[in-house]
């Protein structure tokens, strides 16, 4: 079996959080905001607040910071992380992103090393295990 380049890893990363975020968006909604059902006023993330066809909820109102935080990564943000992901993956100047099997980035400092952040994401992404729905 080939080994992956990390170019490799980073667009593969990007199509399934494209994928992902594209799922997500119902009718062309691809940005989330938080806001409160009308009911019993619980703290909710909704793709539109008159008409909402995503609705997350939390059942307890000290947990609004959870709901901010997926409002925050929405599928709009999902999108752009795609395409962030994707130009990392297409910098010619990096020949590491072409080498099977590369860990240069692997030690880098996530925080000044935009391929090793990259790359980090995009190995989480890339384990990521969806379930299929139950029944
Ligand atoms: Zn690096």
């Amino acid at each position: 079996m080939t080994r992956q380049t990390p170019g490799d890893e980073l667009r593969a990363a990007a199509t399934r959080l494209r994928t992902l975020a594209n799922a997500a968006a119902h009718d062309g909604r691809h940005t989330w905001t938080t806001a409160n059902t009308l009911g019993s006023k619980s703290p909710v993330v909704v793709d539109d607040e008159q008409t909402p066809s995503v609705l997350i909820e939390s059942f307890a109102s000290r947990l609004e910071d959870v709901n901010r935080y997926i409002a925050a990564l929405d599928p709009k943000a999902g999108l752009l992380l795609a395409d962030l992901l994707e130009s990392v993956s297409c910098d010619a100047d990096d020949s590491a992103l072409d080498d099977p099997g590369s860990e240069r980035h692997d030690a880098c400092d996530k925080t000044v090393c935009a391929p090793s952040a990259a790359l980090a994401l995009a190995r989480i992404l890339n384990a990521l295990e969806t379930k299929e729905p139950t029944t």
